[in-house]
C-alpha cells in the first residue's frame, strides 16, 4: 500500500503536490543500489570525481530560478532567501568539487620503513534533512560526502521534499551515475529510522530537534555507527553599551525574523547591558515596524509564513497559549486569512527559566533582558542547554575576543549576525549537537583515517 503526501503551500493553504512516500523496502532497494554502485564511484580518478561534481553543480546553478521558485511554493521561503539558498547548494557543490584531488593523507616518520596514511570513505552515508532549510541542509550533507567518494541516501522532510527531489533529477542530467545519490522521500518514522537500523548505512548525518537527534544517537550506538547532529538553538545577540547602537537595534529584526524565524542560528535572546536599554528598545521598535512580512513571492518582502499550521500552534503555545505569564513588549504585523501567519514578536521574559527564554520557539518570537556588566552577559548567554550561535556588539576588540571565547557556542559573530558561509566550519556546543559541517575540514566527517605501515627491511 502506497501512502500520500499533500504538500501544500504554507502562504495559500494549496495543495502544490501529492507525492508518494517511499516506504522500508524501497529504502532497503535504494541502499542495495548505493552498495552496489559505490565501488565504481570511489575507484572513479579524482580529478573525475570532481568533474562530475562541478558538472552538478553547475546544473544547480543553470536552474537557480526554478529551484527558488520550487522552494517558495513549498516552504514559503522569500524569493530573496530561496535564490540564495538554491545559489548556496552550486556553491557547496562548488567547493567541495576540488576535495576530491586534495584529500591528503600523511606520511610520518617512523623508523624500519614508511607511514602512509588515507581517507577512505564510508560507504554509504544517510542525510536526514528538517524543513526549515531544505536545499543548503542537504547540500551540506551530499556534497562533502560524494566528494569523499560516499555514496549518498537522502531524506527530505515529510513537510518539504521538493527540492530535494529536484536536485535527485538535476544530479542525473549532471552524469552523476544512478543510484549514487538517492531522494527517498518518507517518514522519519520509517525511512529515517530505517537509515539509523541499517547494517549497510555507515553513518547518519542529522539535522533537525534535538530529542530526535538523542533517538538517533542511541540508535546509532547499536551498530557505533557514525553520527553528526546538527540540533536546536537558543541564541544571544549581546549588546554592549559601547556598541554602535543604531547598527545593532538595525540588525536585531532579521537575526530572528529571517526565515520566520525557523533557523537554528535565530538570535533569539537578545541581551542588551542595562544603561543603554530603553534606547536600544525605541531604536529596535522602530527598526521592527520596517520589516515587510506578506507574500514570500514579492520581491520586496522580508518575512513568509510559519511552515505549517503545526508549527503555528506550537509557536502560539509559546505566547497566546502559554502556561506561564508572557508579556509581550510590541508586535509587527502579519497577513490575515489563508497561510500560517504569525506576526513578529518581541517578549519581555520575567525570569531567566521562562519557557520563552529557555526553549527553542522556531517561529518570529524574540526576548530581551538586560545584564550589567561583562561577566553578566557571559554567564546569561551560557544560561541555556544549547550552543549553536551568537552575537556580541561592541567597539572594544579586546572584550570582543573575551566575549567571543567566553559564549559556549560554536558559531559566533561580532557587530553582524552571520554565521553560516560555506568555507568556514558549522557546528554547536552542548546540545546543539556533535560534529562540524562545511568548511575545509567537512571531508573528516565522512571519511576514516587508514594508517599503513610500509616496511623497507623486507
Ligand atoms: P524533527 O522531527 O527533528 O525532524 C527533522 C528530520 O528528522 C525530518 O526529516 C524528520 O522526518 C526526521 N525524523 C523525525 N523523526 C525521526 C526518527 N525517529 N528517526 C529518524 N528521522 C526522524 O523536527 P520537527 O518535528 O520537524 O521540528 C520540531 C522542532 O525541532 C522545531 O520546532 C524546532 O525547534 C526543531 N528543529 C530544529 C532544526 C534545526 O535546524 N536544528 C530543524 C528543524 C526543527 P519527517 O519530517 O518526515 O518526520
Ligand atoms: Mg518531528
Amino acid at each position: 500500500m502506497t501512502t500520500t503526501h499533500d504538500v501544500v503551500n504554507p502562504a495559500t493553504e494549496e495543495t502544490v503536490r501529492t507525492i508518494d512516500l517511499v516506504g522500508v523496502e524501497e529504502t532497503d532497494e535504494a541502499v542495495a543500489r548505493a552498495v552496489e554502485v559505490g565501488p565504481a564511484w570511489r575507484a572513479l580518478a579524482p580529478a573525475d570525481r570532481g568533474r562530475l561534481l562541478r558538472r552538478f553543480s553547475d546544473v544547480v546553478g543553470d536552474h537557480v530560478e526554478e529551484l527558488a521558485r520550487l522552494e517558495v511554493a513549498n516552504s514559503g521561503h522569500t524569493i530573496g532567501n530561496a535564490r540564495w539558498e538554491a545559489g548556496n547548494v552550486r556553491d557547496v557543490l562548488a567547493y567541495y568539487s576540488a576535495a576530491p584531488e586534495r584529500l591528503f593523507g600523511r606520511q610520518i616518520p617512523v623508523g624500519g620503513g614508511i607511514d602512509l596514511t588515507f581517507k577512505e570513505p564510508l560507504g554509504v552515508v544517510s542525510v536526514i534533512v528538517p524543513w526549515n532549510f531544505p536545499m543548503p541542509i542537504a547540500g551540506w550533507g551530499f556534497a562533502p560526502a560524494l566528494a569523499a567518494g560516499n555514496t549518498v541516501v537522502l531524506k527530505p522532510a515529510e513537510l518539504t521534499p521538493l527540492t530535494a527531489m529536484r536536485l535527485a533529477e538535476l544530479a542525473l542530467e549532471a552524469g552523476i551515475p544512478e543510484g549514487v545519490f538517492t531522494v527517498l522521500p518518507g517518514k522519519g518514522s520509517v525511512v529515517g529510522e530505517r537509515f539509523v537500523t541499517h547494517p549497510d548505512v555507515r553513518k547518519v548525518c542529522f539535522t533537525g530537534s534535538t530529542a530526535v537527534g538523542q533517538g538517533i544517537m542511541r540508535g546509532a550506538a547499536d551498530q557505533l555507527k557514525r553520527v553528526t547532529l546538527e540540533l536546536g538553538g537558543k541564541s544571544a545577540n549581546i549588546v554592549f553599551a559601547d556598541a554602535d547602537l543604531e547598527a545593532a537595534a538595525a540588525a536585531a529584526p532579521m537575526s530572528f525574523l529571517d526565515n520566520a524565524g525557523q533557523d537554528c542560528c535565530a538570535r533569539t535572546r537578545i541581551l542588551v547591558q542595562r544603561g543603554v536599554l530603553d534606547d536600544f528598545m525605541g531604536l529596535f521598535e522602530s527598526a521592527m515596524r520596517e520589516v515587510r512580512v506578506g507574500d514570500p513571492g514579492d520581491e520586496d518582502t522580508q518575512m513568509g509564513p510559519l511552515v505549517s499550521d503545526r508549527q503555528r500552534a506550537t509557536v502560539r503555545g509559546f505566547v497566546e497559549e502559554s502556561q506561564e505569564p508572557v508579556d509581550v513588549a510590541f508586535r509587527g504585523t502579519a497577513p490575515e486569512g489563508a497561510g500560517y501567519w504569525y506576526p513578529p514578536t518581541v517578549v519581555l521574559p520575567r525570569s531567566t527559566s521562562d519557557r520563552v527564554w529557555q526553549d527553542e520557539v522556531f517561529g518570529p518570537v524574540v526576548g530581551v533582558m538586560p545584564f550589567d556588566d561583562e561577566a553578566d552577559a557571559v554567564a546569561k548567554a551560557n544560561d541555556t542547554a544549547y550552543g549553536l550561535s551568537g552575537s556580541i556588539w561592541t567597539r572594544d576588540v579586546g572584550r570582543a575576543i573575551r566575549v567571543s571565547r567566553g559564549v559556549e557556542a560554536g558559531n559566533l559573530s561580532v557587530n553582524s549576525h552571520s554565521s553560516v558561509r560555506y568555507s568556514t566550519p558549522f557546528g554547536g556546543f552542548k546540545s546543539s549537537g556533535i560534529g562540524r559541517e562545511l568548511g575545509p575540514d567537512a571531508l573528516d566527517a565522512f571519511t576514516e583515517v587508514k594508517n599503513i605501515f610500509i616496511s623497507t627491511e623486507n
